[in-house]
């Protein structure tokens, strides 16, 4: 759904955009990331020096309420953090690297054909479907790797020292009589 064709269902639905909606709306459908309350509330403020917080996270709920938006949790990598996105986007699901937080988007058959199997299953009308992934990305796995190797270095290292000093601890180059 194009920005000009949602307003045009707002319209039939009776439901005014406001300024302040169509701010929010024009907000999340540009940045093309997925925004919590308080960035959109900053990058808001920025177009419209009056507007309030309290404002801002009012006109979300009700964006959110009409099915122009969507309200996610991303794995709650961000703690109790909610992003916004809007509906004008193609399903897609969300992959999400727990350690950096970035997130990446995958759109495909895939989705679509669950939809369906899911639909022929249980002879159910799916309305939405969220789907969210989380792991680590390929950045993040070599730098695990690599704390753990010299994770197992340390401890080691640290093994190694126990072992030749320090009495109460066993000594494996003198063997108990
Ligand atoms: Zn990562
Ligand atoms: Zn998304």
């Amino acid at each position: 759904m194009a920005l000009d064709s949602i307003k045009g269902s707002l319209k039939e639905k009776g439901v005014r955009l406001t300024r302040q909606r169509e701010l929010l709306l024009e907000l999340i459908d540009k940045s093309g990331e997925h925004l919590d309350a308080e960035r959109l509330f900053q990058l808001a403020k920025e177009r419209d020096p009056k507007l309030n917080r309290v404002t801002v996270y009012r006109t979300l709920k009700l964006l959110k309420q009409g099915g122009l938006v969507d309200e996610l949790d991303l794995m709650h990598y961000g703690g109790d953090q909610h992003y916004y996105e809007t509906r004008m986007k193609q399903e897609h699901a969300h992959v999400i690297c727990l350690r950096c937080g970035k997130v990446e988007e995958f759109f495909g058959d895939p989705l679509q054909r669950l939809r369906r199997q899911i639909e022929s299953h249980f002879g159910f009308q799916v309305l939405l479907a969220r789907t969210e992934v989380g792991g680590f990305c390929s950045h993040c796995q070599s730098l695990r790797a690599r704390e753990m190797e010299q994770a197992a270095r340390e401890s080691a290292a640290h093994q190694a020292l126990a072992e030749t000093d320090g009495p109460g601890h066993r000594s494996r180059s003198k063997r108990p009589a």
